[in-house]
């Protein structure tokens, strides 16, 4: 059994799809980034290579890569979802939190959990996606962008 955690930030920026755990979410903002800015699938892809002992999703894709530009996250997570099979991993469970004063997601955490599980081939009653506001409190109480932590147990 090893246990990984992952955490990731990104800012909001206008013109840009808000896209968390490959959902497309409705927003006046979306995040930025060098691929499509999936701040939920970046924490779950380094809380997986966290667990593995091999590094963060910045090691594989690089953000001066410019095969990397606005790529979709999923695929980063296939990628990292076959080094864990490869390694004779598979996933127990897998909690993450997004933190985000704005737009409310709880209407969409079961299809994020279901997307993300489709991804990593298992129920989706092992994905857990709780969304916390962040009490106005700080850069993403003013809602300048979207956290997330990600924190998992593979054996
Ligand atoms: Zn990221």
């Amino acid at each position: 059994m090893r246990v990984g955690i992952g955490y990731d930030i990104h800012p909001f920026k206008e013109g840009r799809p808000l896209v968390l755990g490959g959902v497309r979410i409705p927003h006046t903002h979306g995040l930025d980034g060098h691929s499509d800015a999936d701040v939920l699938t970046h924490a779950v892809c380094d809380a997986l290579l966290s667990a593995m002992g091999e590094g963060d999703v910045g090691r594989y894709y690089p953000s001066s890569d410019p095969a990397c530009a606005n790529m979709d996250s999923l695929e980063m997570l296939k990628d990292v979802r076959a080094r864990l099979a490869e390694r004779g991993f598979g996933l127990v469970n897998l909690g993450t939190v997004i933190v985000a004063q704005a737009p409310r997601l709880g209407h969409v955490v079961a299809a994020m959990s279901q997307r993300l599980a489709g991804v990593l081939q298992v129920e989706a009653s092992l994905i857990n996606v709780t969304v916390k506001s962040h009490d106005r409190i700080g850069a993403l109480g003013r809602e300048e962008g979207i956290a997330a932590q990600a924190v998992c147990l593979i054996a």
